[in-house]
Parts: C-alpha cells; sequence; structure tokens
C-alpha cells in the first residue's frame, strides 16, 4: 500500500532552508523522499546544511527582498529539478522593539522579507503548479497571529498578513489542485529563541502558558510540514496548523 506521508518524486523551495526551522523541513522532506532546494542570503550556510542533507539537497543564494528576482530563481529551480510542486515560505527576521520606536523603515524591512518576498515566489511558483494541475503553498506564521505579544509590532502584522494570505491564495489556488496551507510554531528551540537565555522572566511567562511546559524542537515543524505537504493532507487546505504544545490555547 502506498504511504500517504511520503514525498517521492517531489520538489520543494524552502526560503531560509538554511537555518533552524527551515533546514528542520528540509531534513524532514528529504527524509520522506523530496528534493528540496535551500534558498537564503548566506552561502556558506546554505552549502554546509545541503552537504549534511546529502544529495536530494541544492541550494541557491538569494534575498527574498529582491521582488524582481523571484521569477528567476523560480525558473532555476524548475529547469534544473525538472519540476516545482512544493514552495514553503519560511524565511524571516524577527523585530523586538516598542511600537512607539518602530519606525517605518523598520515596519517595511520586516513586512517586504515575510509578506512581498513570499507573494513574490508564491506568484511565479504557482504558475507551474496551475499548469501541472497540483502543488502545495506553505507559510510559516506564527503565534504573533494568534494572540497580542508586546514589543512585536511589525512581525506580528506580517505574521497576520501571512494568515490572510493562506486564505485569500486557497481560495484562489485550490479549485486547480494547488493546496496553501500555513504553520504556526510555537516557541521552538533555534537562534531566534536564544534571546530568551537572558530573559528568564519571559521564558518563564511562555512555559507557565504553554500546557505541555516545554519548548518545541526543530523536527516537531519538520515533521508538520512533511504531513502539510503530502498525500495525507490531500483534503486540507487554508488552514494554520498551530504546532505549539497547546501555547495558543493555554491559560
Ligand atoms: P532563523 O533565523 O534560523 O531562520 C531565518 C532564515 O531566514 C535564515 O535561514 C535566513 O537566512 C533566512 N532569511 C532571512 N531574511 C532573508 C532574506 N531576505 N532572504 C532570504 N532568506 C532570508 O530562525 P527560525 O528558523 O526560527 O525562523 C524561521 C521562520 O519561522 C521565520 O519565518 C520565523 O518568523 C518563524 N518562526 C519561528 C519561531 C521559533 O520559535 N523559532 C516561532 C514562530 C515562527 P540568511 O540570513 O542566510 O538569509
Amino acid at each position: 500500500m502506498m504511504d500517504p506521508f511520503r514525498l517521492d518524486g517531489e520538489v520543494a523551495l524552502i526560503t531560509g532552508g538554511g537555518t533552524g526551522l527551515g533546514l528542520a523541513m528540509a531534513r524532514s522532506l528529504a527524509g520522506a523522499g523530496a528534493r528540496v532546494v535551500l534558498a537564503g542570503r548566506r552561502e556558506v550556510v546554505l552549502r554546509q546544511a545541503a552537504e549534511e542533507i546529502g544529495p536530494a539537497c541544492n541550494y541557491e543564494v538569494f534575498d527574498v527582498t529582491q521582488l524582481e528576482q523571484a521569477a528567476d530563481l523560480v525558473d532555476k529551480v524548475r529547469s534544473r529539478e525538472g519540476r516545482l510542486s512544493i514552495l514553503i515560505n519560511n524565511a524571516g527576521i524577527h523585530l523586538k522593539r516598542p511600537a512607539i520606536e518602530t519606525t517605518e523603515e523598520d515596519f517595511l524591512r520586516v513586512l517586504n522579507t515575510h509578506l512581498l518576498g513570499a507573494h513574490a515566489i508564491t506568484r511565479h511558483a504557482a504558475r507551474g503548479m496551475l499548469a501541472e494541475g497540483r502543488g502545495c503553498v506553505l507559510f510559516v506564521a506564527s503565534m504573533a497571529a494568534l494572540f497580542g505579544i508586546p514589543y512585536v509590532v511589525a512581525y506580528t502584522a506580517a505574521k497576520s498578513g501571512l494568515v490572510g494570505m493562506v486564505r485569500a491564495l486557497a481560495t484562489e489556488l485550490s479549485p486547480h489542485g494547488v493546496r496553501v496551507n500555513a504553520i504556526a510554531p510555537g516557541w521552538i528551540r533555534t537562534d531566534m529563541l536564544r534571546h530568551l537565555d537572558t530573559d528568564p522572566e519571559r521564558k518563564e511567562k511562555i512555559l507557565s502558558r504553554t500546557p505541555m511546559r516545554c519548548f518545541g524542537e526543530p523536527e516537531d515543524i519538520g515533521n508538520a510540514a512533511v504531513y502539510l505537504c503530502s498525500p495525507a493532507a490531500r483534503f486540507v487546505t487554508g488552514t494554520v496548523l498551530t504546532v505549539d504544545g497547546g501555547a495558543s490555547i493555554g491559560f
């Protein structure tokens, strides 16, 4: 019997795939049989990640804020790998700053990376997926898109925007076989959480509202990505899957 969680024959482009959650998703997708292409700005990081994953993995140096180059990236992946059937919009930057100190420049930098960058690649990748009548687009949202968190106004706006994009894209693309979903990770042990080592109060606040009383591991997000991109989720679109130890429903 076919394993519905396998991704053999699929080709996935993962932005920000060289580190943290992107790398974890790349490892998990490759483990499930997909070929993966990592995109990010630092070649050294990407090369190292691709070498670790092995022959199923390639990379492209790419800055998602270079919106006009998104079509070239998609064309390159398609011509080298033969297809592009999964896109994971994961690249992101964090910005912790009080709202009254967040400048327009800060705000635009965050929006450009998370929202416009993701949209530019998605619209080019979706053309090919629509032509094939199948495909999967995944976004990485955040707890900040689900409830209020202080000092992250630009990040929250960007991640909330992504959740809206998931719904709009699902209504537009899913009638033609392309599924669009998001994962909302809770607090996961990556470099983005390193600041908690020097902020025990915040760390305790997070853990106290998380029913499972622990942080997540990057592979928790990798496994969720495999599910959402696989035939096991063939009837799932327009949704945001929280992978958060219950943080979003904790009291
Ligand atoms: P990392 O900082 O490890 O990952 C961010 C990745 O994005 C890096 O690989 C970085 O590579 C890439 N990136 C950033 N800017 C750009 C750009 N302009 N162009 C291309 N690539 C870019 O953190 P995480 O793995 O934690 O974060 C991954 C995603 O998960 C982000 O969207 C983040 O918001 C989200 N997230 C993380 C959570 C967590 O607990 N860790 C919780 C909720 C959401 P490079 O610098 O080489 O370009």
